[in-house]
């Protein structure tokens, strides 16, 4: 076994973030694994942009609350929540307007599909219902 030396924690970009989210890598696998493992944190009302994961993903809350959003379903999320994703499932994710959010997000290395940021809208929207 090995100590795997910890990456630098880098910013979300602001093209599939709006708001300030930090991630740190925990796990990528190598060769035949494709395990991907990071943990991320979001600042009050910081969310993804819509997305998509070919595989799939699992979200698991480990500190504050936050949400996860399809076009027809909110979910809201507390520590030691886990939520999943299924493949191809629009959705977006991000913290509540009054609390940070961090969450390891688990999938395997695929090419997640990008769309729009989430509006101020629809993220009310989403909060509020
Ligand atoms: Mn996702």
């Amino acid at each position: 076994m090995k100590l795997i030396n910890q990456t630098a924690t880098s910013r979300g970009p602001a093209e599939i973030f709006t708001g300030d989210v930090y991630f740190d890598t925990i796990a990528r696998g190598e060769g035949v694994s494709h395990i991907r493992v990071n943990s991320v944190r979001f600042t009050p009302c910081a969310r993804t942009a819509w997305h998509s994961h070919s595989l799939g993903q699992t979200l698991h809350v480990t500190d504050g609350f936050g949400i996860v959003a399809t076009r027809d379903t909110v979910i809201v999320m507390r520590p030691g929540d886990t939520v999943h994703t299924p493949p191809g499932e629009e959705h977006w994710h991000g913290a509540l307007p009054d609390h940070f959010m961090t969450h390891l997000a688990m999938w395997e290395d695929d090419d997640a599909t990008w769309g729009d940021l989430v509006t101020d809208q629809e993220y009310e929207a989403a909060v509020g219902s």
